[in-house]
């Protein structure tokens, strides 16, 4: 996936059993961010990865905690925080693909669901759970029916976004649950760590145990770009007032040839009402759409990502609630119909195509009011 020449799983002493089993999903040798991080994990270290979006980030982590788990397995063995309930199922489903052979139990705590009843998931004792932080705060406040006392591994996935500010209040709950910091691991990734380095660095990680930190995401010499290579990025200038018949008509020129009826297309609006008109309107001139946003039941939010996952829709209108760690390898496109005021956003979003090493496309829509943050 990357070019710098990389190692084998067993050059990074990862055991048959997994490799047998990454094997089988199709990942034959570690990509560069798993394997510098790997190695440091497994010797005991505290790791921050930042690595760009698609690289693998995911089993970066999974596979030293199952690997250790397998050594050890107990429940609750492990907390995952991430900042979306999309993305906690997703890593589940990746937890769930790679800890088959150990019958892996596994709990997904997030908003939207029966509280009473996920209340009961987490006290049967799962080997890992991943959680939002705001549902995880709630249960933990609210019942004393489990307990996160006796982790080994604590991964905040999108790192930054969940330290920027937006999860102090839930994440003081939560951390004031966890075992003290020299008794357990705890792994940081995201594509855009730089800002929230320093941040991490103070909340992390052991006292007097210097963390393991790699960044290969546009920080450090070997890569200026914090994009990837196989991303081809365009943009059309358009007048403001004109700006949705623009979108309808790239929509269009895609759908219309040849190669991009088959294509996922995922389009970012600014606002949930934009994403929902705008799915609406694409329908009603021939292009099957659905919106996610965070006004929609958690229940649409799924269907509507199951039916983008499985083709039955070809075009996904969202906001930046699906900006950060969606894996959806179809994605060929992705079309920002604004341009994100913070780099970072436009950087995720554009993320969503060109994963795993494969090829896609950007497309922005920019009108005279946004020259200047182009
Ligand atoms: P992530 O950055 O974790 O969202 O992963 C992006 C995609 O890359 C996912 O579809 C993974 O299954 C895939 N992937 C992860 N590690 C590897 C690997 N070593 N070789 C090939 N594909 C991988």
């Amino acid at each position: 996936m990357e070019d710098e020449e990389l190692l084998s799983f067993e050059e990074i002493g990862i055991k048959s059993w997994l490799i047998r089993q990454c094997r089988g999903m199709g990942v034959n040798r570690p990509t560069l961010v798993q394997s510098k991080c790997i190695p440091a994990a497994l010797k005991g270290c505290d790791v921050i990865g930042c690595s760009k979006t698609g690289s693998g980030k995911t089993l970066a982590f999974a596979i030293p905690i199952l690997q250790a788990l397998s050594e050890d397995p107990y429940g609750i063995f492990s907390l995952i925080l991430t900042p979306t309930r999309e993305l906690a199922v997703q890593i589940s489903d990746q937890f769930r693909a790679v800890g088959k052979p150990l019958n892996l139990r596994d709990c997904v705590v997030v908003g939207g669901r029966d509280m009473v009843m996920q209340g009961k998931d987490p006290s049967k004792k799962p080997h890992i759970v991943i959680a939002t932080p705001g549902r995880l705060a709630d249960h933990l406040q609210s019942c004393d029916t489990f307990s996160l006392k006796k982790i080994k591994f604590l991964v905040l996935d999108e790192a930054d976004r969940l330290v920027d500010g937006g999860f102090d209040g839930q994440l003081k709950t939560i951390f004031s649950s966890l075992p003290p910091t020299e008794q357990r691991q705890t792994f940081y990734y995201s594509a855009t760590l730089s800002d929230s380095l320093q941040k991490i660095k103070e909340l992390s990680v052991s006292k007097g145990r210097e963390p393991f930190v790699w960044q290969s995401c546009g920080d450090d010499q070997k890569s200026d770009i914090a994009t990837v290579k196989g991303l081809d990025q365009r943009y059309v200038l358009t007048p403001s007032d004109a700006k949705d018949a623009y979108l309808a008509q790239v929509v269009r020129q895609h759908y219309d040839s040849e190669d991009g009826e088959k294509d996922l297309t995922i389009i970012f609006t600014r606002t949930c009402k934009l994403c929902q008109l705008l799915a609406m309107t694409l329908t009603s001139l021939g292009y099957p759409s659905s919106a996610l946003h965070s006004m929609m039941a958690q229940k649409e939010r799924a269907l509507s990502l199951a039916k983008f996952r499985s083709s039955q829709v070809k075009i996904l209108v969202a906001t930046d609630l699906a900006s950060r760690g969606l894996d959806i390898p179809d994605v060929q496109l992705v079309l920002n119909h604004n341009v994100p005021h913070v780099t970072k956003d436009y950087i995720h979003r554009v993320g969503r195509t060109a994963r795993a090493g494969n090829q896609g496309r950007a497309i922005t829509i920019v009108t005279q009011y946004d020259i200047e943050t182009l």
